[in-house]
């Protein structure tokens, strides 16, 4: 059975029949620009909210921003100014930028205007906003009227001992100096909380000292803490479907022990358990070499929608996307993937690659007619080798004039090829045809080869055509093939290497590049 794997956990969901109504559910705490790794969990839950649908079963779908948690740590870029608010909850920080009513405003429309553009149905929600319409109130009680069951659960899963450290599930936002993440509750009556705003207690943040009593209900003096929260949020909603990434759902992680509060505590269906693989990208490489930081909101600006979409939905979940786009052919590769994919939705081929395509098409599905994709790699090195028409150069590959959705498709691709030929493409990749013949040293056999394909570039008009030909040809020879194409950049580009010769060597006028080969082998 060759299916998505969003449609079997889709299958695998309603053929268990333990997870109705189905409510999809994901959160985000909103403590910085998102990375474009963070993309994967949100995304991962959309496609498996479609694949739900397409079923045919009624589904809902939300996403929580967690505004009331507190601030840890800042973004760099607002790391000075904020200083003072660590410790507070995010929806009470000032945004530093104008327009937005709090630090958690800006940053979660920053995520969600990079995720309604890929295409994410879900309804956002506020946790502060819960909390504060009183929602989290049922919840708040059975969770102080079960401190030693919680605490016990803790110890159970994660060896934390809770109790030993006068910990209560429940977290005060300090009268006096306004932070959360410094308090210490240590005593419930039935009405009220007791805490203590803690000097020391954690390393990023001072409390003041206060001590107090307050009412834990309204959202007005706090919240639950995190991993009950969690849980909370699952019974408060009504979710039945939440995944979590690989650092959350590991053995005695707070997958784990929000699964078994919400059971044991909140007497609530625990949601279908979705553990994901991690999203890695290059590492410093990646951020630093091209001065680009790779956040969330970067990824719509060199992929178009549908091919950011499409990185989440053809992997599945199970495995790690390793994404690393700069100086290779990542980007490229990602286009040729989906250009598999929507032929096979073109022709009804393969259903497992089809089901990826229409997976990651954001608003209504592209037509099923034939339609000539125009390769996003062919268009780089055409921007590449300053070809001036297009269009022409496509029409010529295709063999026929191209319709209006494949014209537009093309100007599409131009325009992230040449954002890929900027900031991505290979040094080597960034080449051009010398003006001259480069001074180079050659060797007879080079020569003999350089000679023997003037005949092959006259005759051919393909370029993958050409290449397979140039291949051939030296395999003929008995030459070493590496040593066979460095004839061609040395005497093209002055370099060893180069990009495909059969696709470098087409992109040029004919006369121009059989001039060269003639030159250098007189
Ligand atoms: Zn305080």
């Amino acid at each position: 059975m060759n299916m998505h794997w969003a449609d079997k956990i889709a299958k695998d969901i309603i053929a268990s029949q333990k997870f109705t109504p189905y409510w999809v559910d994901d959160m985000k705490t909103p403590s910085g620009y998102s990375h474009i790794g963070s993309l994967r969990g949100p995304l991962i839950h959309s496609v498996i909210f479609r694949a739900l649908k397409d079923a045919g079963k009624e589904a809902t779908f939300t996403f929580v921003i967690n505004d009331f948690d507190h601030a840890d740590e800042f973004p760099p870029e607002f790391k000075e100014e904020l200083k003072d608010y660590a410790g507070c909850p995010l929806r009470a920080i000032p945004s530093p930028i104008k327009g937005f009513g709090s630090l958690a405003e800006l940053l979660a429309q920053d995520l969600k205007d990079t995720l309604i553009s890929l295409g994410f149905e879900a309804k956002f929600l506020s946790s502060w906003d819960l909390y504060h319409e009183g929602k989290f109130d049922e919840v708040i009680r059975l969770a102080l009227d079960n401190l030693t069951k919680i605490q016990d659960i803790y110890q159970k899963i994660s060896g934390s001992q809770k109790a030993k450290q006068g910990w209560l599930p429940f977290q005060v936002i300090c009268e006096k100096c306004g932070k959360l993440g410094t308090t210490r509750v240590y005593a419930w009556d039935g009405k009220e909380v007791s805490y203590k705003c803690e000097e020391d207690m954690v390393t990023w943040a001072k409390g003041c000292g206060h001590e107090g009593k307050v009412s834990p209900f309204g959202g007005k003096y706090g919240k639950l803490p995190w991993k009950v929260d969690w849980a909370a949020h699952w019974k408060v909603l009504g979710v039945t479907i939440e995944g979590a990434g690989k650092d959350h759902a590991s053995a005695g992680g707070s997958y784990d022990i929000a699964m078994e509060i919400v059971k044991e505590v909140f007497k609530y269906p625990q949601p279908f358990k979705l553990p994901y693989e991690f999203f890695l990208y290059g590492g410093k490489k990646m951020s630093s070499s091209k001065g680009l930081g790779l956040k969330a909101h970067d990824i719509v600006k060199f992929l178009p929608p549908e091919l950011a979409r499409f990185l989440f939905t053809r992997q599945d979940y199970r495995e790690q996307i390793e994404f690393n786009p700069v100086g290779n052919f990542t980007i490229p590769d990602l286009f040729d993937e989906y250009d598999r994919c929507w032929k096979a939705f073109i022709a009804g081929g393969d259903e497992n690659l089809s089901r990826t395509f229409k997976l990651s098409q954001i608003n209504k599905l592209p037509s099923t007619t034939d339609l000539f994709l125009p390769r996003f790699r062919d268009v780089a090195i055409n921007l590449q080798n300053k070809e001036k028409d297009l269009v022409k150069k496509f029409e010529e590959t295709k063999g026929s004039k191209l319709t209006k959705e494949e014209i537009d498709l093309l100007k599409e691709r131009e325009k992230y090829a040449l954002i890929w030929l900027k900031q991505f493409a290979p040094e080597e990749f960034r080449l051009e045809m010398a003006e001259k013949a480069p001074e180079v040293e050659l060797t007879a056999e080079q020569k003999t080869f350089l000679k023997e394909i003037i005949g092959l570039i006259e005759k051919e008009e393909d370029a993958d055509r050409l290449q397979q030909v140039l291949y051939e040809k030296a395999k003929e020879m008995k030459m070493d093939i590496k040593k066979a194409f460095s004839a061609i950049y040395l005497v093209f580009i002055g370099k060893e290497f180069g990009p495909r010769a059969g696709q470098f060597l087409s992109s040029y006028p004919k006369e121009k590049v059989i001039e060269r080969l003639k030159e250098v082998t007189k």
